[in-house]
Parts: structure tokens; sequence; C-alpha cells
């Protein structure tokens, strides 16, 4: 019996999610408060790119800015060059051959040990997503937590899939199919989940054996740093994975066209991922295999309320869907669209709880927003805010927050036709557009009449209607009577149709096998 045929999944407690702390416990705060403390005295620190367990200093430097207060320096990184992209994938290639056969059991006491180094830094990661990604204090736990949740998570999958699985044994022969890594990887994540997504994406493909290159987002380098260095804490070889900072605009082409690169695991805009998916195709000269792309991408989710919906909790589902981390989550619901016979209580009752929002920077607890991510991000989305003016009537917010930071109050925007380009296009930002529907069936046909196919949430109390939902909503997440956000590891595998991406169903029970191929292996023994 191999080493690893030899694990089980019977050595580990069943999963459960990972708890979220209690900020209105005074020692919690405390100790949230003393982190942010800490963290803040590290600001301005340089890192240098790690490839393949070399720290190397370049000479360009790219900062990260904490986007409630932009004059303040988080990190000031060095910025991997074309050549450094291309000794990160040769360094994973040469890396790939040991890394690969390193038992599984292995892998996943390093994974499990990075969950508790995650689990004992939890403050300071919380404290380095505050001030790196603007998140409010529940929203950077929620990340943390959820990048435990993928460590713990994955190892007990990568357990079950090194359990060979049972095949039909023809007589006179063992019959077995293992399945093995693909080889060397780009790891491309978004910076809104700037550690639960990059921890997801990144681990999925080491516990299974595969080298990485992670190539975080330029808004959020330093937390991707932060990782690094507990995956080393853990026990991954240095020659595992590269963290190589850097502009994806630049060295982004490369890493997905080398020769060596396997795969490209992707999380981010539509455009972005269309063009990975199409460089990707394209075989280059030396190449032997055809690559694999992973890609999860934008959307345009829609939230349904129906006639008989309870309006408040529907009111609520959409408010904190809509405007939660500012309204940067694919999940976020951006379209809310409205059965006519409740439209005006609806927009009544969500114009009364959108003006009560508090916006500003996020380290303070008072304010249920912070910042949008950066300077282009609020420039663009206030021209979508201009644009919805016209579009339809605004009936909240409608401009920058006050203060330094990259504020955006919430807006909402009523009778936005379907044409719209509020009702179309992703702003990723904090804009709501409300349509009235004439029915559900009409209200159905307005969610579904969109590109994207990522959530969708409806409210109703008509069982005959969640049935029709349930068949007709084309989304890969679909919930009923809640909000639209808020996936959680081993309950909701997360991930879209259309162009929201392949549907890979990150936190789901398959998400491994997009970074293995099967071996069937037939031997003769009588
Ligand atoms: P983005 O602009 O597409 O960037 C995503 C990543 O791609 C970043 O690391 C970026 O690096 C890199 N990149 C940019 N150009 C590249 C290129 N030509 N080749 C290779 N990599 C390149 O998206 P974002 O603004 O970070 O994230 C927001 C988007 O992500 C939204 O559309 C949101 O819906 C989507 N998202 C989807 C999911 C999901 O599960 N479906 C989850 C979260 C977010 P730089 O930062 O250096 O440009």
């Amino acid at each position: 019996m191999s080493a690893v045929e030899a694990c089980s999944a019977t050595n580990l407690p069943a999963f459960r999610n990972e708890p979220y702390v209690d900020f209105s416990d005074p020692a919690t705060r405390r100790a949230a408060e003393d982190a942010l403390k800490s963290v803040r005295g590290e600001f301005g620190r340089e890192y240098d790119l790690l490839i393949a367990g070399r720290r190397v200093r370049a000479a360009d430097k790219l900062r990260s800015l904490n986007p409630s207060h932009p004059a303040e320096v988080v990190g000031v990184h060095s910025r991997a060059d074309a050549a450094l992209a291309n000794e990160a994938v040769e360094a994973a290639w040469r890396g790939f051959p040991q890394w690969s056969v390193t038992p599984a059991r292995r892998r996943v006491e390093m994974l499990l040990h990075a969950a508790g180094i995650l689990r004992r830094r939890k403050f300071e990661f919380d404290a380095w997503l505050v001030v790196e990604a603007g998140k409010t204090w529940p929203e950077a736990e929620a990340d943390v937590s959820e990048a435990i949740d993928f460590c713990e998570y994955y190892a007990r999958q990568m357990m079950r899939l090194a359990d060979a699985p049972a095949l039909v044994q023809l007589p006179g022969e063992r019959d077995e199919l293992v399945y093995i890594p693909l080889g060397p990887g780009v790891i491309i994540p978004p910076w809104n989940f700037p550690l639960a997504i990059l921890v997801g994406m990144a681990t999925a493909a080491l516990v299974t054996g595969n080298t990485v290159v992670v190539k975080p987002s330029s808004d959020t380098p330093t937390i991707a740093q932060k990782f690094a260095e507990v995956l080393l804490e853990a026990g991954f070889p240095g020659d595992s994975f590269s963290l190589l900072v850097g502009s994806g605009s630049e060295i982004g082409d490369l890493l997905v066209q080398h020769p060596r690169t396997r795969f490209v695991s992707f999380t981010g805009s539509r455009d972005v991922g269309l063009r990975i998916n199409e460089l990707a195709a394209k075989p280059q000269k030396g190449q032997t295999w055809i690559r694999r792309v992973v890609a999860e991408m934008g959307g345009k989710d829609a939230i349904v309320v129906d006639s008989d919906a309870d309006v408040d909790a529907a009111v609520k589902g959409v408010l904190v869907s809509a405007f939660g981390y500012q309204g940067q989550k694919c999940s976020a619901c951006s379209r809310a669209i409205v059965d006519g016979a409740i439209y005006d209580e609806f927009l009544e009752k969500l114009q009364q709880s959108v003006s009560v929002i508090r916006v500003g920077p996020s380290e303070d607890s008072a304010n249920y927003m912070g910042p949008v991510i950066n300077e282009r991000a609020k420039s663009s989305i206030l021209r979508y805010v201009d644009a919805g003016r016209s579009e339809g009537r605004l009936i909240a917010g409608g401009g920058a927050g006050e203060g330094e930071g990259y504020f955006i109050q919430p807006t909402v925007i009523a009778d936005v036709a379907p044409t719209a380009r509020v009702f179309r296009e992703e702003i990723f930002g904090p804009v709501l557009a409300v349509t009235k529907a004439r029915d559900f069936d009409h209200a159905l046909e307005l969610a579904y009449d969109t590109e994207y196919g990522l959530t969708g949430a409806v409210f109703t109390n008509d069982s005959a209607k969640i049935q029709k939902a349930r068949e007709r909503f084309f989304v890969g997440n679909l919930y009923f009577n809640r909000k639209c956000t808020g996936a959680m590891v081993g309950a909701h595998p997360f991930g879209g149709f259309n162009m929201s991406g392949t549907d890979s169903k990150a936190g789901g029970p398959d998400y491994l096998l997009q970074f293995v191929q099967g071996k069937a292996i037939a031997e003769k023994t009588s």
C-alpha cells in the first residue's frame, strides 16, 4: 500500500465552518484594536518577491495604499518584470517532480498546519484586510474565516481524493483510478477577497500536488505576502510556490502563455478572464498539453421580490447584499426586481433603511460601509451613478462620501428599464438598480435577462413559485428568502454560469478535480 493509499479521511473530525469572533465582546474588541495598532506599526515596510523560496528585490516598486486614508502606504513591494515572471514559471517547473510525489498525507498535514496558523493570527489578518482592502471588521472576519475554511475543507477533500474510488474489477485484473496533479500552474486572484480567494485557489492547487506561481492583485499584495509567510511556516517547501507581485497587464500574458504553464486558475473580471481563456487556448512552441483554465468572473446578480413576500425581510436581504463591502462582491445584488403590487412599499422601506447607513473609514466599527478599493474604481462607479440618474429615478445616495478615502454613498436608482446600462453592466460598487415587474413570471424573465449567471435570490412564500424559480433562474448559486451573498464553504459550493465563469464550485466536493487528472491503471494478476 502506498503512502497515498494509507491516508484515510477517518483521521480527521468532520468539517465545520470557522466561527466568527464577536466584536461586541470587550476583550475581542481590545484584541482587534491591538492588532490594528500593531499592523499600523508595519506600514511602509518593504517586501521582496519570493521565487521558489528565494527572496528577490526588484528595483521597480509597487505601493499598496489604505483606501480609507490613501495617503497611508501599507506596503512597498518589489514588482516583477517579464524576466522574473519567466524565472518563477521555470522554478515551478523544476519544483514539480518533487512536490508532485510528496505523499498526499504530508501535503494535507501542511495545509491543516496553515489553517492553524491563520487561526492563531486571525486578528492580525483581520486588521490587514481592514487597512489594505477597506473591509469593515465583520467583513474582514468573514474573509479570514473563509480562508481557514478552504484550508480545512480542501485538506479533507484531498484525503477523499487520495483514496482510489472503487472500480469494477475484471476477472484476472486489478483495476484502479488514481488522481495525479497537472503540473506547474498560475494562480491569479482578485483584490475583493484578497485572503479567502487567494488561499482557496492556491491551496487547492498545492494540496493536489501542483506547484504554483501566485500573482496577487496589485491592490492587495501585503495580504498575499503575509499568507506566503504562513505557507512557509506550515512547512510548504520553498520551491512549491512563488509569490510574484506585479502588474497583471504587464506580466499576465507571459504567465498565461508560458509553455511550461499547465493550468491557470483565475478569479476576476469578465474581460480579463476571457482574455486569459483565449490566450491559454493557443499552444506555444514546446508546449505538450492543452492548458486548463479555471475562470471565475463577474456577476450582475438579481433578487426577485414576489407580491406575497415578507417585504421587511426582502428589504433587509437586498440591503445587505447590495451594500455589504460596498457592493464589491461578485455575488452582490445589483438588481432588485420587484412585483408591481408591493413596489412602492418596498421602495419606501428600502429608502428609509439606506438613509441610515453610515459610510466612513473601515477601522471605525460605527461605519457599515467603508471605502471602495481605489481611485479608478471610485471614478468608474461615479460615472455609472451619473448614467443612472438619466436611466432611472435616484432615490438614495448619488455621490461621493465625505472624507479623504474612496467613499461612495449607498445609491439606489428606481424605475430602471432592462435596457439601461445600470441594469446590464457590472458596476462593482454600492449601486442598486430597482425594476418593477408585472408579475412573478415577468420578474424571473428580467432576472435572467443578463449575460451573467452567478448568484440570485427570490423572496416569496409561494411553494409553486419556489419550484418555478428552481427550474428557470439560471444561476450557479440560487437562494430563497435570504441574501444572495455570503456563500459558506462546504454548504454553498460557489461558481457561476455563462459569462460568470467555468462554474468550478469553490468550496464544494468537486473543486479539487480541476487541479488533477485521472489515470486508470489495469494490472493483469492471473
Ligand atoms: P481584474 O481586474 O480582472 O483582476 C483580477 C486579477 O487579474 C488581478 O490579480 C489582476 O492583476 C490580474 N490581471 C489583470 N490583467 C491581467 C492580464 N492581462 N492577464 C492576467 N492577469 C491579469 O478583477 P478585480 O478588479 O481584481 O476583481 C473584481 C472582479 O472579480 C469583478 O468582476 C468580480 O465580479 C470578480 N470576482 C469574481 C468572483 C467569482 O467567484 N466569480 C469572486 C470575486 C471577484 P492586477 O491587480 O495587477 O491588475
